[in-house]
């Protein structure tokens, strides 16, 4: 899992994250919800869509072939922008959402594009990127209505939510599962398929990396390979 880079905050610097891809390039395959997994598979998620995905992220995933998920909160998305690079991407992190008719956001003209691409699969993020267990949230908004713009727009089939700030609930998981095949939290483990665990696929947190293979470590693997049996065992 990851955000963006160049930020200050949920980011990495770009340099350690191109040598980071570059790791994965050498060792893995990285494949999309659902496809087969032979061999050492990783599956590249990033959420919110942030416009940096678009100018820096994307251009990455071009030069080494590389898939990746991409979590999109539909309401922050504009259709265009004719707004420069710089300025989009001028924001402090947390002031994104507030200012995304400013095109801190990926447009729905660079998701296409970079779906066309055959890279990048678009997955639903909630429409308005809510902790979706808080009182008086729409699930109907969230869930279905989010799904609903991005395939119409897109012309692609979302089959991958996940959960903003990793925040759900049985009755939530349940309700998703009437719309997504796939569904994706935060949590530090690992899987060998994606049915993930009791039916939530867990991912390990990617960004703020000190070096380019720190989450890949012996220890570390075993940490998310023990969390995902505890998790098990647990959730029952
Ligand atoms: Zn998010």
């Amino acid at each position: 899992m990851h955000h963006h880079v160049n930020s200050d905050r949920c980011s990495n610097d770009l340099s350690i994250f191109e040598e980071h891809l570059q790791y994965i390039k050498s060792k893995f395959t990285s494949i999309f919800p659902g496809e087969n997994i032979m061999g050492n598979c990783v599956c590249l998620t990033f959420d919110d869509a942030y416009v940096d995905f678009y100018y820096l992220i994307y251009p990455l995933l071009k030069k080494y072939g590389l898939k990746a998920l991409l979590a999109v909160p539909s309401k922050y998305i504009l259709d265009s922008c004719d707004e420069i690079s710089e300025t989009r991407m001028g924001f402090e992190h947390n002031d994104l959402f507030a200012n995304y008719e400013k095109g801190t956001f990926c447009t729905f003209k660079e998701l296409k594009e970079m779906v066309d691409s055959g890279l990048v699969r678009i997955g639903s993020h909630s429409h308005t990127h809510i902790d979706l267990t808080a009182d008086g949230v729409d699930l109907d908004i969230e869930l279905r209505f989010s799904k609903e713009i991005l395939e119409q727009k897109l012309g692609v089939e979302v089959d991958s939510f996940v959960f903003p700030f990793g925040k759900y609930n049985q009755e939530i998981l349940q309700q998703a599962k009437k719309y997504y095949k796939y569904s994706f939290r935060i949590g530090n483990a690992i899987h060998n398929d994606f049915n993930g665990i009791n039916g939530v696929i867990y991912r390990v947190d990617g960004d703020g990396l000190k070096t380019p293979d720190e989450i890949f470590g012996f220890k570390k693997i075993l940490g998310y390979k023990f969390k995902g049996l505890i998790k098990r065992l647990g959730d029952k």
